[in-house]
């Protein structure tokens, strides 16, 4: 058991300041860091102690600083760094030098990290274990010709993915054969440019399937839980828009057959730490698995809601040794784990949606928040005099309603969203209200096509 006294959050905006507070809450101290452009951002306001990084890097690459981040660190004293999201959070090199600089690294270690993160590896791991994933060659594909063997064999439509890809980037659909030959180098190098490897694989396309996935906790000690699953089908161009949990739109049968497979396969590779395991389920009402998320999630937080489960504070706990059931973390097991109504994250983002969601930048000079029962704001660049730069993510705030009825979870997300007022840059605010008032969403039922396919959200 090691105590944390200091953790640095290698991250910014709204989940840095997620971790912050579990860390106040826990009686740690928090250690921010920042990049230039950042200097005025709110989130380093937030932590008990900030330090400026990347001199004279790229504002991106300043939070890419694996090297400066584990010597600042250590300067300072910190027990454990907590990776958020995005960044540094699925790098293997980074989780394995601080294991070797005996600095905790809250996640998995880099070993079980190195066998999920990559999208090809952990299909593989999910055969082993018969969770069923999408019919695909289980290796990079080197050529066009091997890309085109399978395709006619399985049929079109077929994805191209890059295997190390995230964030909905380094997709390719083909139709047919000329998509396919046309697509493959570009798919290659883009793979490189955005993720460092050209390793790209490829799968059947599923025809508008649901985007179901399952939160996972585990231990040090082998114990492994899941915290049911978060209906993500609400996506646009393969980016999560708005989550809700619980999934309405599936039996009760197809969730625990989801949830088990999930348990099944964190099991496998004695998952520690939070985790996601993305599935997708077709239009049968099969599910397939496509990807291990071995980090926090930006949509961590309807699940949360529900649970009544601090996930970044049970993470903290993990990595210093304490088991699920102990006092501190306190889930006594699967059984006891009980979910209550339903909640909804909408992602607020400093986009323009009559701009084909052209992020937009600037000084916000009007924001005024909702709040009131059933609401959370989980946020980080948020106020008035704020600058939003071109530099960063446009994730402005999540909306987070919870309710004991869908409907009503849906009304009170609603009703926050339009007493959030925000002036000087353009947000979604009315095409989440679109999605929220939508027939198909209100049913539960949207499927990943729904965004592309109701272009009325826009207005
Ligand atoms: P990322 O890691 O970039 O988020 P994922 O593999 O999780 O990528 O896929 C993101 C989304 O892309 C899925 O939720 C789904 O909408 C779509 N997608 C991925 N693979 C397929 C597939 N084989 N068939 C249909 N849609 C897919």
């Amino acid at each position: 058991m090691k105590k944390f006294k200091r953790v640095l959050v290698a991250n910014r905006g709204e989940i840095a300041i997620r971790v912050f507070r579990a860390c106040e809450e826990l009686g740690i101290r928090s250690v921010a860091i920042y990049s230039e452009e950042d200097k005025n951002s709110l989130f380093r306001t937030k932590a008990d102690e900030s330090y400026r990084i990347g001199k004279n890097k790229k504002p991106v690459d300043a939070y890419l600083g694996i090297d400066e981040i584990i010597s600042l660190a250590k300067s300072k004293g910190v027990d454990a760094i907590h990776p958020g999201y995005g960044f540094l959070s699925e790098n293997v090199e980074f989780a394995r030098k601080c294991e070797e600089e005996g600095i905790v690294f809250i996640g998995p270690d880099h070993i079980m990290m190195s066998k999920l993160g990559d999208k090809i590896k952990s299909k593989i791991v999910a055969n082993s274990v018969g969770v069923p994933t999408i019919p695909g060659i289980e290796e990079a594909v080197k050529s066009e010709d091997d890309a085109k063997k399978f395709a006619d064999y399985c049929g079109y439509p077929v994805i191209l993915k890059a295997s190390a890809g995230g964030g909905g980037r380094g997709m390719r659909i083909a139709w047919r054969e000329e998509d396919l030959l046309r697509e493959f180098k570009s798919a290659q190098s883009e793979a490189k440019k955005a993720f460092g490897i050209d390793d790209i694989f490829i799968e059947k396309y599923l025809d508008k399937p649901k985007h179901i996935e399952v939160q996972v906790l585990g231990d040090n000690y082998g114990n492994i839980v899941h915290l049911f699953e978060r209906d993500c089908s609400i996506q646009r161009r393969h980016q999560k828009v708005v989550e809700f949990t619980p999934a309405i739109s599936i039996t009760e049968e197809q969730r625990q057959a989801i949830c088990s497979d999930a348990i099944k396969l964190a099991k496998a590779v004695n998952y520690r730490s939070a985790g996601t395991l993305e599935f997708l389920v077709d239009n049968t009402g099969r599910h397939y698995f496509i990807e291990m998320n071995p980090r926090i999630q930006v949509e961590h937080t309807v699940t949360e809601m529900i649970t009544g489960i601090d996930l970044v504070q049970s993470q903290i706990l993990i990595a210093q040794g304490y088991s699920l059931d102990s006092d501190e973390v306190n889930i006594k097991g699967q059984e006891s784990i009980e979910k209550r109504g339903y909640a909804i994250q909408c992602r607020v983002t400093t986009e323009d949606p009559a701009n084909n969601f052209a992020p937009d930048t600037g000084k916000i000079d009007m924001y005024r928040t909702g709040s009131g029962f059933g609401i959370r704001l989980d946020g980080g660049n948020g106020f008035t005099g704020a600058e939003i730069s071109p530099y960063y993510d446009s994730l402005l705030v999540k909306v987070i309603s919870h309710s004991r009825t869908f409907s009503d979870a849906i009304s009170k997300n609603a009703r926050a969203l339009k007493e959030l007022k925000i002036g000087g840059v353009k947000t979604n605010i009315g095409f989440l209200l679109n999605v929220l008032n939508h027939e198909t969403f209100k049913n539960g039922s949207c499927d990943t096509g729904f965004i592309a396919e109701n272009p009325s959200l826009l207005n």
